[in-house]
């Protein structure tokens, strides 16, 4: 059965032999749907789902966010020369390296799924090759949270106090960045 709850839209209500609970999934593709119980009342099932609201709303708004970036990069992903890619960064990552006085060991491209760069103990640096799609800033923060990282490997104050002495709106840049973390999941053809 579906129903409509207001700012969250259609609910799918599906009744189960086999739950032992109600619970709640939301798919991919922004499809709520809820499994009841046979002894679990309709009334109960819809109390359950305003309870979560909030949960629902930002599952919903980030799956939007994944779409809006998948949309919005679909076409560059598809144009991503690598090789290009891995030189332009490299030759942007020695840049900033020799800008701000930071040195580094290695550094290496890949395409992980989970973050845009990381800083071994030894230096070496591993480097999300899609930095190439990203607007040259927050390129350039990437790039330069990771030479930080040469220095000082976690991120306490010390940390964001040298980031910031670099970019004064480090913190803003950041956040900008994690709303394209779904770029990061998106495959290379
Ligand atoms: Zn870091």
């Amino acid at each position: 059965m579906i129903k409509n709850i207001s700012e969250i839209g259609s609910v799918n209500f599906v009744s189960s032999r086999r739950a032992q609970r109600i619970s709640l999934t939301v798919k991919a593709d922004g499809k709520i749907r809820v499994a009841v119980p046979k002894r679990a009342s309709m009334a109960e099932a819809e109390r359950f789902v305003l309870n979560k609201k909030m949960w629902i709303k930002r599952q919903l708004n980030r799956l939007a966010g994944v779409d809006a970036v998948a949309n919005e990069y679909a076409e560059k992903i598809k144009e991503l020369d690598i090789d290009e890619a891995a030189a332009a960064i490299a030759a942007r990552l020695q840049e900033l390296a020799d800008e701000f006085g930071f040195s580094y060991n290695r550094v290496t491209f890949r395409n992980q799924k989970t973050r845009w760069g990381s800083c071994s103990a030894k230096n070496n640096l591993s480097l999300n090759i899609k930095l190439a799609l990203l607007p040259a800033e927050l390129r350039d923060l990437i790039l330069v949270h990771e030479l930080v990282h040469t220095r000082i490997k976690n991120h306490g104050p010390l940390f964001w106090q040298e980031l910031e002495n670099i970019y004064p709106n480090a913190r803003e840049l950041d956040r900008r960045i994690n709303h394209l973390g779904g770029l990061l999941q998106i495959p290379l053809s």
